[in-house]
């Protein structure tokens, strides 16, 4: 088997992932996690709802133990984030936020909801008019402009370079950055102009024109990218056509199996939808492990039976 092919690749690393790489990983497949706990929604919670748990625990503790079981159970932890998803016949093509690629036979979407907004002056004004929240989807309107982009995560780095592609300037504004050193290097190299700062205010007329920073002279600019949080799952999942629900747009949809309409893709956790609640994360998990381990074993055992 390569080295780079999976069965079971879950991207995320909170209570539906977790849950997801146990169950997937006691059915004999070769499973990998990906991402890092400290993004979890769960990871500063501290939880007295959940049955079998007594007291108030510390997300992080909960969190800390069950990444050692699914290692137990000899499921693969990867701290990396993932950039890009494409399909390649009946298998899917991941790239990370190392530079690195891998494929599976199935995968779980379990990425938890990230909170866009950055809540300063202006954001909501200019919504739609300069303020925007998904590079991958915007970022045409932009062409030979001057764009920012705000976030410290792997979202923002990846859009400010792939920003790169439209705009002809383009600056990231980020504090303190929490990405792989491989996507930092990328960043240093490039063109994008990284301010060590953070956005005060949004303003501008009709349109965004500038955006104010606490420390630093304001940015004169055309758009503001709120890239808040790692790649976020609908730039995943529109990029390999997962469909979404239909009334919201917000959330995977999915059947009773966890699974998307994407034959081996399936989504578990908050992604799905609320009761935004660890034990529905867990239970999704669960579910969705189990199916996806079924999928990824039986066209496993087809391909080696047509290699034979
Ligand atoms: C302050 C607070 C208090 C809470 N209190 C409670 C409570 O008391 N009881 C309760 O039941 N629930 C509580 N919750 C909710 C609970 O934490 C969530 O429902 C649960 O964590 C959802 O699990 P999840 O696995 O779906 O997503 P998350 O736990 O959010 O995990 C998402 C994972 O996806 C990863 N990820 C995201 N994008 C990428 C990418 N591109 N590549 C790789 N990895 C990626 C992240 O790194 C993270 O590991 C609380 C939440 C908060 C914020």
């Amino acid at each position: 088997m390569s080295d780079t092919l999976y069965d079971v690749v879950i991207i995320g690393a909170g209570p539906a992932g977790i849950q997801a790489a146990i169950h997937a990983s006691r059915k004999k497949t070769r499973v990998l996690m990906l991402g890092r706990i400290e993004n979890s929604a769960l990871y500063g919670a501290h939880i007295e709802n959940y049955a079998f748990v007594g007291g108030v625990t510390d997300g992080c503790d909960i969190l800390r133990v069950g990444i050692e079981q699914a290692e137990t159970f000899g499921t693969e932890v990867s701290p990396e984030d993932v950039l890009k998803i494409s399909q390649e016949a009946e298998l899917f093509l991941l790239t990370l936020e190392t530079g690195r690629e891998i494929m599976t036979r199935s995968l779980i979407f379990a990425m938890g909801v990230s909170k866009k907004k950055l809540k300063v002056p202006g954001e909501n004004d200019f919504a739609g008019r300069g303020v925007s929240y998904c590079v991958d989807c915007d970022a045409n309107f932009y062409r030979g402009a001057t764009v920012a982009v705000t976030g410290d995560r792997s979202a923002a780095v990846d859009g400010a370079l792939t920003l790169l592609n439209y705009a002809a300037k383009v600056y990231l504004v980020g504090d303190r950055l929490s990405v792989s050193p491989e996507l930092l290097s990328r960043l240093e190299e490039s063109e994008v102009e990284w301010i060590q700062d953070t956005i005060t205010a949004i303003k501008g007329e009709h349109a965004v024109t500038s955006i104010q920073l606490d420390r630093g002279e304001p940015i004169v600019t055309d758009g503001i990218f709120i890239e808040l949080g790692s790649k976020g799952a609908l730039e995943l999942a529109t990029q390999i056509g997962v469909l979404l629900d239909t009334e919201s747009f917000k959330y995977i949809q999915t059947n009773a199996n966890r699974e998307t309409n994407i034959p081996g893709i399936y989504a578990a956790g908050d992604i799905i939808g609320p009761p935004y609640q660890m034990a529905k994360a867990v239970g999704d998990g669960c579910v969705a492990g189990m199916a996806a381990a079924t999928y990824a074993r039986s066209l496993r055992r087809r391909q080696q039976t047509e290699q034979a």
